[in-house]
């Protein structure tokens, strides 16, 4: 196709949207997460020193949240995983994000919850550089969600707390339920996935899928 044919192909694209391509686009970023942990400043302490503050290393893509410097180990009756990245600010409470499979690394069994779900959920032990931490709670497979404000809600005709399913393109693509609408305004659009959930469908940071209902 020629510049000129490509450039009438997308005027004609921008008339029969009225006008806005932004508007017509639905699709939606994928954010794709490994295991990861959110700490307490007092979890913090222990495993680093008293006082200690996170050394921020990247941006995360919702507002304020960012991958640090440091890593921890993790350990569980059956192994350890070790450099698990930890994700700042600090929290009120500790929490521990990890993937089905590390499961049976570690011998023990984790629920699908929602971060910050915590209530009946197993414990893990963390291993940092000046100590160790025994959670009484706070490991998770975290439930695969999207991120929006509630002006994308509108627009993409869903509620916060609603449930909808995702389609991903590709030879490998298909669809996922049960992905959870968290709206509000500190978010940006994005919708989280685990690595293993975007290694079975083969998508990744660069990815967009597109709710079906
Ligand atoms: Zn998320």
């Amino acid at each position: 196709m020629g510049k000129y044919d490509a450039l009438v192909e997308l005027l004609l694209a921008v008339v029969k949207e009225g006008g806005d391509i932004k508007e017509a686009d639905n699709s939606i970023p994928v954010g794709v997460s490994n295991r990861h942990i959110h700490l307490s400043q007092t979890a913090l302490n222990t495993l680093f020193g008293e006082g200690y503050q996170l050394t921020a290393m990247k941006d995360l893509s919702q507002p304020g949240q960012y991958a640090c410097k440091e890593t921890l180990t993790i350990a569980g009756p059956k192994g350890a995983i070790e450099k698990v990245r930890i994700l700042g600010p600090v929290r009120s409470e500790s929490q521990v994000e990890i993937l089905q499979s590390d499961c049976f690394k570690l011998g023990i069994a984790a629920p699908v919850r929602l971060s910050g779900d915590l209530d009946g959920t197993p414990g893990i032990t963390l291993i940092g550089p000046k100590g160790s931490v025994i959670l009484s709670k706070g490991l998770i497979v975290v439930q695969r969600h999207i991120h929006m404000t509630p002006e994308d809600a509108k627009r993409f005709g869903v509620q916060d707390g609603e449930k909808v399913t995702i389609q991903a393109g590709g030879l490998r693509g298909g669809t996922y339920s049960n992905v959870m609408i968290r709206a509000n305004n500190a978010s940006a659009l994005e919708c989280h996935i685990d690595t293993e959930e975007a290694n079975a469908m083969n998508l990744s940071s660069t990815s967009k899928i597109t709710i079906v209902k």
